[in-house]
This record gives C-alpha cells, structure tokens and sequence, in this order.
C-alpha cells in the first residue's frame, strides 16, 4: 500500500473508533432518545442527509450512520476508494461534533471558533459568491511553523476577498498576528479540533441541496456540485498526522484540492494534493489549482482596498472626523453632464479635509459623461459609493443621498487618508465598472458648511425628487420590456429572476434599473430584456414572451412562470432570497419572513425550515423568496389578493416596511395603518393566538376568499 492510502485509511480508522466509542458513550449516558441536531438548520446532519437521505434526529439514529461510515473503509489499494474512506472521516467528524452539540446548546461559548455555520448565514453568502465578490473559500487548518507564515497567507486572501474558514492553532495565531476576524471581515474561525472542520464541509454541502436543488441520497450528484460550483479549497500549515490525511482526502473527494506546506515527495497527487513549502506561493497554487482568477484592483490610497473590509465597525472612540447628516449637511450626487463641460479624472476637495479631524459636512459630487449614459444610471453609480468607501480600511460608509455617515479613524488618517483618495476609489471604480457608459468622470468634494447647502438644495434635493418620481411612475404597466437575472445560476442552475420595475430580484440587490444598466454594460451578461408581450392573465401576470424567455433561461428547466401569484406557477428561488413568503393554512393568509429572524413563526417552521421548502431554482406552490423592496409592492401576490394577505412577519421586518405597507393599502383597500393589523413575534407566534389578535383587529384576511 502507498504511504498516501496508508495514512488515509489509518485516520479513517482512527475516527471510526472514534465515533463508534463516541456514540455509545453518548446513548448510554442520555439514552437513544436524546434529541441530536444543528442549531438553526433545516438539514439534520447535513453530510449525512445530502449523502444518504436519513435525517438523524436522536442519538438512536446514529448507530446506523457509524455503519455506513465504516463500510466506507474498504482498505482497498486504490485512490477512488482512499477518498470514500476520506467521506468516511468527514461523516465521522460531522458526528463527533454534533454529539457536542447533544450535550450542550452552545458547545462553542468558550472557544474562539463559532463551530456550526447557520443556513441563514450561507444564504447570505448566496449574492457574493455569484458576482465574484467572494472569489473563493479557503480552508485554512493546522498550526504554522512560523505563525508569521499563515498570517501572511490569511491576510493575502482578505486582500482579495476570499472568504477563509480556520480550524486548529492557526486561529490564535491569526488572532495573535493581528488579523481582524469574523464574518463581515471574510475571517471566520471555525474551531481547534480538528473534526470542526465539519463546519465547512457542510457549508459546502448544503450550498448543493440549498441552491443546486440536489437531491439528498445522491452522493454522485452532490460530488459533481461540490466540485463543480463550490470554489473552495484547503490549505494546511504544519506536521500532518493520519487524521488530517484523511480528512484532507474527504475534501478532495468533494473536489477540493488540499496544499500542504510540507513536502510530501512522490506522494504528491497532482490536481488533488500538492505541496508547497515556500509560503509566498501558497496562494497563488492555491488559486491557480481551483481556477479562480482574482481581478486586483491598484489603487493609488495609502490603505488597504477589499471587500473583507465592508463590514468594519468604527466606533466613536477610534475615529477621527466624521462627515455626519445627524450634524451637518451632506449629500451624494451622481449628475450626467455635457463631455465637454468636465476634465477627466480631475479631483477637487475645496475646505478642510480629514486631517482637520472632527465634524465636517460633505457634499460628494460626480459629474460623468458618456456617449452612452443615461439618466436612469445615476443612481445606479451613485448606490456603489457605499460599498467602494467601505472597502477602504479603516473608512465606514453608512446611508445614501442626503442621510450619510462617514467615518474614518484614527490609523487611516495616520496613513495620509484624505478626500483626495476617497476621489481616487470614486474615479477608478466607477471607470472599471461602468466603462462603457461612462467616458469621463470629475469628482469635487466640498467640506464647507455653506457650499455643501448649496449643492444639496439647488442640485442635490431636486434630482432626488426628480427621480422619486420617476421610481414612483415606473410600474409594470408602464415599461414595456423586463428583464431577467440569471446571476445565480452558478449555484442554482435553473434559477431565473424576472425582474419588472415592481418586483425586484429576490435577493433585493437588483432592481429594474439595475437590471438595465446590467444590461448596458453587459451587453451578453446574466440581464437580458423580456419584450412585454403576450399577456395570457393580467391577473396572473402570466406572458408568453416570459415563459419563452424564461424557458430558455433555465435551459428548459422552467417553461411557465407568472408574476403575480405564490400558487399558480411561482416564480422560481434560488436560495439567496432576503425573505421568505409561506402560506399559513390557519389564517388563510401568508407569513413574510427575513433571513435574519431566528426565532419560530406560526407555520411551526424558523425561516430556515421555510426556506427549505423552496429554492434550487424550483417552483414550490405556496412558498416564494423575496426582496425586501417588494413586500410593499401593489403587485406582491396580488393574484391571491395582495398586501391583505399578510398576516405575521417579525418585528424588525413589520417596522421597516410600515410606512410603504400602509400607503399601498390605503390605496389600494382603503384601509388606515394596516401594520398594526399584522401580527408579530413580540404579539404571538402561536396560530390560535395569531388568529385571535387578527380577529381582534379586524383584519381584511378574515373575510377573504380561501386561498386553497
Ligand atoms: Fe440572483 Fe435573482 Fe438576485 Fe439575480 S436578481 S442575483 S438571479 S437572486
Ligand atoms: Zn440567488
């Protein structure tokens, strides 16, 4: 036997004996009744459930899984076999931690590592991994030599917005080496044993059954996704017993090639598991094996530009000067001007700049011209301010138009950061993204209280209102193509969003004129037009030309889909919705509810469980994804009835969209403050109790035809 299969299958057997032990251990203590279960996942032991189809729900259905487990161990000279005995490992690890999670609600309270990663969590991961801007994800595992080497590594691939996973010692040394660490700066630690590992396995794995639709049992089918769609791959730092072997071989069984930073000789397998001892070319092997390509963006700014820095938190104590709309008069405005009345990439700061320190107003104001630009792109550009500033390190950038707040601490101000710079990442960025509409850009930015006034009352204010209004003339009826979104395709292969002026992509980051602009400046990209033509039900919203086009979309996955209504032929999820939209038989109405909402809702079912009852691109009856914008819509379910069918949404979710609810329901019902008619977690989450507060407030659903 080679060295290679040799230390596989002695870690395979080492945590066989493991789990077997384990587990027995664990049903003599508690019993074979004891509850075994993830927090906050509608996929049991997600490894076992995607591979096998058995949902584990007690420690009594676990003895069967040690079974399977070890008839995976075959010991056969072979490398097809030694990566089965690698999915063995995995299965054994994905067990020993859930017994963990058996003994206590929160086994990890003590560990810097966060163990099991949310469905919520990689639904949101959903959006960035599409468009790129998470490029990939390392698994990064061991303990370095040198913890100098692995900080570099981690902090290479936060440049670049690789999100990273860490498991064992180089978590301390991370945290040690300074790198900023949590979900919001692509850093997540994962645990110290070896076996938490498991927590991005089953990421991976559930991205297949959550957006590739796979079919729990399928183990070929979930292999081919892992590896086709899951850009992830693992990097490990230091001696490597047979345990890490192994599990190195369960993720090259799922696809994902393994780097090790010692030398491994002729055991080396290439593709799979290569060795890299010279740590200045981990990540460029690394990348170079899973194919993923990074698009570096030089910018002239003396502090670090990436996307792990778009979560960065200022806090009062650390910052420096604060351009605030609580304090001062600010705004943002994107104007499209004459080429001829504007100086290519001129950048102009008129009154004090950051150094002065403090409370400061800023007004931010970009003038572009381009043969192809339009209007309607203004605002489009204009959003991205946010994300570009919130990529400087050590910059945060909250609010849009006239309610801003910018911050910039003390270590980047030390660094030189100044408004010229901010000018720099505006000039580059909107020249990378929106090239071909835009052919000059001159940016100025004014700090002084009575020139800020003047840009936001006599050009901000009024081009806000002029496009207020022209959002607010944009409906279905009056544009007359659409256009779908197939961005998610690269994890929901049949996934299409139509997306009309009224009903933006359900991930809620891509509206009509997104889409539009899309299509502009991609011309062969994931937005293409829908002729609006064809109308079969107006009710409904059900078009020939959208079938068509949808159809052929989704490569003929899809061939009928309406606008308008969640039982007739619903729009197709993909997984990365913002809110999930499910029918609540008692009521005869729907719950709405957001991603972020942990807790349980009156379908007996967390957002999580209703989220699994839709997504991969199929079309559920009774259960829809949505954007938060569209909730308010005139159009949301109108074919059931509209808005009037909401009935529980949490809290959170009910304030934000108060205002927009109330209005389309005074016009369209006539009814005054229809929030309050709808019920919310801090009210009831119990049916009977819902229904009671309904009928107490006299909500429209009670007198509405039933749904089913
Ligand atoms: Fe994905 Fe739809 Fe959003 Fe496009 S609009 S990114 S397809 S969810
Ligand atoms: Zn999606």
């Amino acid at each position: 036997m080679s060295v290679l299969t040799d230390l596989i299958y002695g870690g395979s057997h080492a945590v066989a004996g493991l789990t077997e032990g384990a587990v027995n251990d664990a049903i003599a203590k508690y019993g074979a009744d004891k509850a075994v279960a993830f927090p906050d996942t509608a996929y049991f032991l997600p490894t076992i459930y995607a591979a096998t189809g058995v949902k584990v729900k007690t420690l009594g259905d676990l003895p069967a899984c040690v079974g399977v487990l070890k008839s995976l161990i075959t010991d056969q000279e072979d490398l097809g076999q030694a990566l089965n005995a690698g999915l063995a490992t995995a299965v054994g690890a994905e067990i020993l931690e859930a017994l963990k999670y058996a003994e206590s609600d929160d086994p990890y309270a003590d560990e810097a590592g966060i163990g099991f990663v949310s469905d919520p969590i990689i639904r949101s991961l959903g959006v960035p991994l599409v468009t790129g801007d998470i490029p990939g994800v390392a698994v990064v595992l061991g303990k370095a030599d040198d913890p100098a080497d692995v900080v570099n590594v981690v902090k290479d691939y936060q440049s670049k917005g690789i999100m990273s996973f860490l498991v064992g010692d180089v978590i301390d040394q991370c945290i040690e080496g300074g790198v900023k660490m949590g979900l919001e700066f692509r850093v997540v630690p994962l645990g110290h044993a070896v076996t938490a590992v498991t927590h991005v396995v089953t990421v991976a794995i559930r991205a297949a059954l959550i957006f590739g639709a796979i079919e729990p049992g399928k183990l070929s089918d979930l292999l081919t996704y892992t590896k086709e769609r899951v850009p992830a791959f693992v990097n490990t730092f230091g001696a490597i017993d047979n345990v890490v072997v192994s599990a190195g071989a369960g993720a090259i069984a799922l696809g994902f090639p393994v780097v090790v930073d010692i030398d491994l000789g002729e055991n080396q397998v290439p593709g799979a598991l290569e060795s890299v001892t010279d740590h200045s070319l981990t990540v460029k092997k690394s990348l170079e094996l899973r194919n993923i390509k990074i698009k570096v963006t030089e910018l002239p700014i003396p502090v670090a530009f990436a996307a792990a820095f778009e979560g960065e938190i200022i806090r009062r104590s650390d910052m420096l000067t604060e351009f605030s709309s609580h304090a001062n008069p600010t705004c943002e405005l994107v104007e499209s001007v004459e080429a001829g009345s504007i100086e290519d990439h001129k950048i102009t700061v008129v009154g004090p700049d950051i150094p002065a320190g403090g409370e400061l107003p800023l007004a931010t104001y970009v003038k572009v011209a381009g043969a192809k630009m339009q209007p309607d792109f203004e605002s489009v550009i204009e959003r991205k301010f946010h994300t570009w500033f919130n990529y400087m390190e050590g910059v945060m950038h909250t609010g849009q138009r006239n309610l801003i707040r910018i911050r910039v601490n003390k270590e980047a101000a030390a660094k030189g950061l100044t408004l010229h710079h901010f000018g720099e990442v505006l000039y580059n960025m909107i020249m990378d993204e929106f090239d071909s509409v835009v052919d000059k850009c001159e940016v100025t930015f004014y700090t002084e209280k009575e020139k800020v006034e003047e840009i936001l009352n006599e050009k901000a204010l009024p081009t806000y209102n002029k496009r207020d209004d022209r959002l607010a003339s944009l409906t279905d009826e009056s544009v007359d193509q659409f256009y779908t979104c197939i961005l998610c395709q690269s994890f929901a292969p049949s996934h299409c969003c139509v997306v009309t002026p009224e009903r933006l992509g359900l991930c809620g980051a891509v509206s009509w004129l997104d889409a539009k602009a899309t299509k502009e400046l991609t011309p062969t990209g994931p937005c293409q037009p829908i002729p609006k033509e064809g109308c079969l039900d107006e009710r409904l919203g059900r078009y020939t030309k959208v079938n068509e086009v949808v159809e052929q979309a989704t490569q003929g996955a899809v061939n009928s889909v309406t606008l308008y209504s969640i039982l007739e032929d619903p729009m197709t999820s993909c997984g990365c919705f913002e809110c999930i939209c499910g029918i609540e038989p008692a009521s005869n109405g729907v719950v709405v509810v957001n991603r972020e909402y942990a807790g349980m809702t009156p379908t007996g079912m967390t957002f999580g469980e209703l989220a699994s009852m839709t997504g991969g691109g199929v079309q559920t009856p009774g259960f829809m994804g949505l954007g938060r914008h569209f909730i308010a819509s005139k159009k949301v379910i109108s074919a059931e009835g509209g808005v009037k069918r909401i009935v529980w949404m949490p809290k959170e979710l009910k304030d934000d969209v108060a205002d927009r609810l109330n209005k389309t329901a005074k016009e369209l019902y006539g009814i005054d403050n229809f929030s309050d008619m709808i019920c919310d977690e801090t009210i009831a989450t119990d049916t009977e109790e819902v229904l009671e507060f309904l009928t107490e407030k006299g909500h429209p659903v009670l007198e509405m035809e039933p749904l089913m």
